[in-house]
């Protein structure tokens, strides 16, 4: 890594110095940095870095997504399988010639077969159900990282020192320039954004 000329406030150093925009995208993929081995000279190292870096310096929060997704595939799934059995079966029995039967020939599908209407249909609303709470979410998501942009602001002058593990602002009016832990600077920075209260429920465990 080259040196930045930004002392980290932390120990002193500007080494390991990384913009933090820089350090979250270098997060999907690999870094060459110069260190200083155990003879205490200097090589240059290429290494992953861990994504969960990049995912604590993250300037907005996960959209939310539990099972719900997977849970509204299934039920359409459910829906369309036992849709097709129910007709594909109710028209093998009117296809049948009539004579074969021994007493009463059925009128319609098979009785027993019934319930997977209902099944088909009660997939069917669960699906649609599913399909509308995702799109709710999906607004309420939109609207709540709407000031996304007054968040990246602050976290694109956010510095964070490898060595320290912790994040430092530069130039930043009504900020001091201490270390930050990365939690403090996602509250910090997510704040900013107008959603600083997810903050405390999705840590940053970089
Ligand atoms: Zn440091």
């Amino acid at each position: 890594m080259n040196s930045t000329g930004h002392t980290c406030p932390g120990c002193g150093r500007d080494d390991l110095v990384q913009a933090v925009p820089a350090a979250y995208l270098a997060g999907r993929d690999s870094v060459t940095s110069r260190e200083r081995n155990s003879d205490g000279d200097m090589r240059t190292v290429t290494r992953r870095v861990s994504t969960a870096l990049s995912e604590a310096l993250a300037p907005v929060p996960k959209e939310p997504t539990d099972g719900l997704g997977c849970l509204g595939v299934f039920t359409g799934f459910v829906a369309v399988v036992s849709f097709l059995v129910w007709v594909l079966a109710g028209k093998a029995f009117e296809e049948v010639p009539d004579g074969v039967y021994f007493g009463e020939p059925p009128s319609g599908p098979d009785p027993d077969l019934a319930f997977l209407g209902w099944v088909s249909g009660l997939a069917l609303c669960a699906t649609l159900l599913v399909v509308v709470v995702l799109i709710r979410r999906r607004g309420e998501f939109a609207r709540l990282t709407r000031g996304r942009l007054r968040a990246e602001e602050l976290w694109a002058r956010g510095w964070y020192c490898h060595r320290c593990g912790t994040v430092h602002l530069r130039d930043v009016p009504h900020e001091d320039a201490r270390p930050l832990s990365l939690q403090e600077f996602r509250e910090r920075v997510w704040e900013r954004g107008g959603y600083g209260d997810l903050a405390a429920r999705q840590r940053a465990t970089g």
